[in-house]
């Protein structure tokens, strides 16, 4: 079946894209009812005008300066991006190409427009979303900065509470003229000490109670200052004596205990025998400082009370015999 061309042209005005016909002097000479509605102006309106009044002054330049001058170079102009002047409306977005054709000699220009409205809609949405998607990972990335603060502050809050117990802990365990270990830590060690050996069955360590001789004249004679001066020396003294493994403390007023892994008592006795020979011919200051120690090896079955039992009468019968010296038990 074939269309009658009157028909077509009927048609024409109903196609669903823009349609004008413009003459070499650029002028509208022919504009389909599509377009005329998209303007909302009568065709007869849009007749005998200048085609680039069709477009908002921004697209007038292009229209001019683009899609004119390439007809005029190629005959033809594709899918530029003008917007088109609505009567009393919203700019409206068109795709527009055009294709020159010659008729009896004379240049026409047919210009065909496609709406983009919804395009444009539909990219002016996208890119509202991704700047919203945007916005909301700034916003998470902002929150995760935040939370991470105050993770650091909390770790930073531990390690001062940690630093601090630590602090009190040794605190607690150290005597605080000497900074040697206190008795609490003399008796935890030896505690553990005995409940090893108790479990290995055998285990050779001595323990050692250490008295300064006639201690009390020294606070008499030359006031409480310098006995305690004599307390941190004698506390240095003894404990840069010893080996590494031994434990010194002070176990109150002028009394010290040692705890020695892995001596027994002529062990024990041989290197307490020169630790209070270094105590006798230390510089005092003009004081004459003199020590008297009583120790004793463990036994299988000791308990604390019965090693300490054992290391208090040597060191008692150390002071009965005549002071400065060391005696076992
Ligand atoms: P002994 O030879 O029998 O041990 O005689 P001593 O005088 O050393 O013993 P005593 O137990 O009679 O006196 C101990 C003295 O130690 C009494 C006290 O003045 C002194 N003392 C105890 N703790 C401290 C202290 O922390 N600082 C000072 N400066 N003196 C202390
Ligand atoms: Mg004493
Ligand atoms: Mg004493």
């Amino acid at each position: 079946m074939s269309i009658p061309e009157t028909d077509l042209m009927g048609w024409w005005h109903l196609t669903p894209s823009g349609q004008a016909v413009i003459d070499e002097q650029g002028v509208v000479i022919q504009v389909n009812q599509t377009l005329s509605d998209w303007l909302h102006a009568p065709i007869d309106c849009l007749m005998h005008r200048p085609a680039s009044e069709i477009f908002t002054p921004e697209a007038r330049v292009l229209y001019l300066g683009l899609m004119v001058y390439r007809v005029a170079e190629r005959g033809s102009a594709d899918e530029i991006h003008l917007t088109l002047q609505v009567k009393g409306g919203e700019p409206m977005p068109v795709l527009c190409s055009a294709r020159q054709i010659v008729h009896q000699s004379v240049r026409f220009t047919l210009l065909s427009m496609l709406s983009i409205v919804r395009k444009d809609y539909l990219e002016r949405e996208l890119i509202e979303m991704r700047h919203a998607a945007q916005r909301a990972l700034a916003e998470k990335s902002a929150a995760v900065g935040e939370l991470e603060a105050l993770r650091d502050n909390l770790k930073a809050q531990r390690t001062t509470l940690e630093q601090a117990n630590n602090r009190l802990e040794k605190e607690a365990l150290s005597d605080a003229l000497t900074t040697l270990p206190n008795r609490r830590r003399f008796d935890q060690v030896l505690d553990q000490w005995l409940r090893e050996a108790s479990l290995s069955g055998s285990s050779t360590f001595s323990v050692a109670m250490l008295d300064i001789d006639h201690f009390k004249p020294v606070n008499d004679r030359h006031g409480h200052a310098a006995g305690d001066r004599v307390l941190r020396q004698f506390s240095e003294l003894i404990t840069s004596r010893l080996r590494n493994d031994d434990l010194a403390a002070r176990i109150g007023g002028e009394e010290f205990g040692l705890l020695m892994p892995g001596a027994g008592t002529d062990a024990a006795q041989y290197a307490l025998e020169r630790l209070r020979h270094a105590v006798e011919i230390h510089d005092w200051n003009d004081l004459a400082i003199t020590l008297s120690i009583g120790v004793t090896e463990y036994r299988p079955g000791d308990i604390q009370e019965s090693l300490m039992q054992r290391a208090d009468d040597a060191l008692y019968a150390a002071k009965r015999t005549g002071r400065n010296r060391v005696v076992t038990g």
